[in-house]
C-alpha cells in the first residue's frame, strides 16, 4: 500500500475503507495517537507548536571550535548543539571524525554551555556508547535501513533523529520509524534532510511536500535540514524558512567557525554571523506563524 492509498483510507464515506489493510506504520501513524509527540530533551522540547533549533559543525574538530559554537548557540538562544564524532564518509579518505574524543569534546562542551546534545550512531555496537554522551541518537542517511541499528536505538531511552534515505520513500521513512518504536523507544524526531534526484546543481532536492506530507501522516516531530538538503550555503536561509513555513518542528543547521577549513561539509556551513542572523529572522517568523522558537 502506498501513502495515497493510505489517504484514501481515512476519507470518510468511502467504500474502500473496510476492505483495506492496516497501515504499514500502525505505531507511527495519526491514527496511532491523537496528539503530536513532544520530544523532551535537556530543558527544551521538540514538537507540538514550537520551533525548536539545532545547529553545530558537521563533524566535532576540537574543543576550541566547539566551544566557539557553543558560545555562538547560546547568544542565539539555540539550545541543542548537533557535531559529527563518527562521520560515514562517502569516501574512505575522508575525515572520520573523532569517535570517542569526540564524543568527550561535545558532552563536555554541552555541559559547560548548557546546550542538549545531538550526535549519530553508526554501529549497534556504539549505541549505549553514545547513549552515554549525547542526549539524542541521530542515524544518518546511509543508515536509515540498517536495521540492526534501528533496533538497537529502540532498544535505548535516548531520544533518536532518523534522517531520510537519500534515496527513500517517504514511506520507507515511516517505516523505519516503526522499527525504532516497534522496539519501545516513541521519542523518535524525523528528519527531511534532501533525496538524490536528476539535479546536480544542488546536492540533494531537499523534499519540501515530505514537511506537510509527515505532518499529516505522522504525529511524531519533524525536523528539516536545509544544509544537507542543498549542500550550498547561500541556499541554507531561504530554505530553512520554506520548511518552517511547510510546518516543520524544527530545523538542523550547519555552522562552523571558518567554513573553508571545515574538515567536511564546509560548502553548506554557515558562519556563525550568518547563522545569528539566520535565527534572528526565524524568531520573527515564528512569531508570525504563532509557532515561537523553542
Ligand atoms: C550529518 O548530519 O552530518 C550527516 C552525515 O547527514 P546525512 O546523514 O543526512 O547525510
Ligand atoms: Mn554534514
Amino acid at each position: 500500500m502506498n501513502v495515497m492509498e493510505l489517504d484514501l483510507m481515512e476519507r470518510p464515506g468511502s467504500e474502500t475503507v473496510a476492505r483495506r489493510e492496516p497501515p504499514p506504520f500502525p505505531l507511527t501513524s495519526r491514527r496511532a495517537r491523537a496528539t503530536d509527540t513532544i520530544v523532551a530533551v535537556g530543558d527544551t522540547w521538540i514538537g507540538g507548536g514550537s520551533l525548536a533549533l539545532m545547529a553545530g559543525p558537521c563533524a566535532v574538530e576540537d574543543r576550541a571550535q566547539m566551544r566557539t559554537v557553543a558560545e555562538a548557540l547560546c547568544q542565539a538562544g539555540v539550545k541543542i548543539l548537533r557535531g559529527g564524532a563518527f562521520k560515514p564518509r562517502t569516501s574512505p579518505y575522508s575525515f572520520q571524525g573523532l569517535g570517542r574524543g569526540g564524543l568527550e569534546i561535545l558532552a563536555e562542551v554541552g555541559a559547560e554551555f548548557g546546550l542538549a546534545v545531538v550526535t549519530e550512531v553508526v554501529r549497534p555496537e556504539d549505541v549505549s556508547l553514545v547513549a552515554g554522551y549525547a542526549d539524542i541518537l541521530q542515524i544518518g542517511s546511509r543508515n536509515m535501513q540498517n536495521f540492526s541499528l534501528l533496533d538497537a536505538v529502540g532498544s535505548s531511552t535516548r531520544p533518536v533523529l532518523l534522517k531520510r534515505g537519500m534515496m527513500s520513500t517517504i514511506e520507507e521513512m515511516l517505516q523505519a520509524a516503526e522499527y525504532i518504536l516497534y522496539r519501545g523507544n516513541r521519542q523518535v524526531m524525523l528528519c527531511e534532510r534532501g533525496i538524490r534526484t536528476f539535479e546536480t546543481y544542488t546536492r540533494n532536492t531537499f523534499d519540501i511536500n515530505a514537511v506537510p506530507a509527515l505532518k499529516s501522516l505522522t504525529h511524531l516531530p519533524v525536523i528539516a535540514d536545509p544544509s544537507h538538503g542543498t549542500g550550498k550555503r547561500d541556499l541554507v536561509d531561504a530554505v530553512a524558512k520554506a520548511a518552517a513555513v511547510a510546518g516543520a518542528d524544527g530545523l538542523i543547521v550547519e555552522v562552523h567557525p571558518h567554513p573553508e577549513d571545515a574538515l567536511s561539509d564546509g560548502a553548506q556551513s554557515l558562519t556563525l554571523e550568518a547563522f545569528a542572523r539566520l535565527v534572528a529572522e526565524l524568531r520573527l517568523l515564528g512569531q508570525a506563524l504563532g509557532r515561537p522558537l523553542s
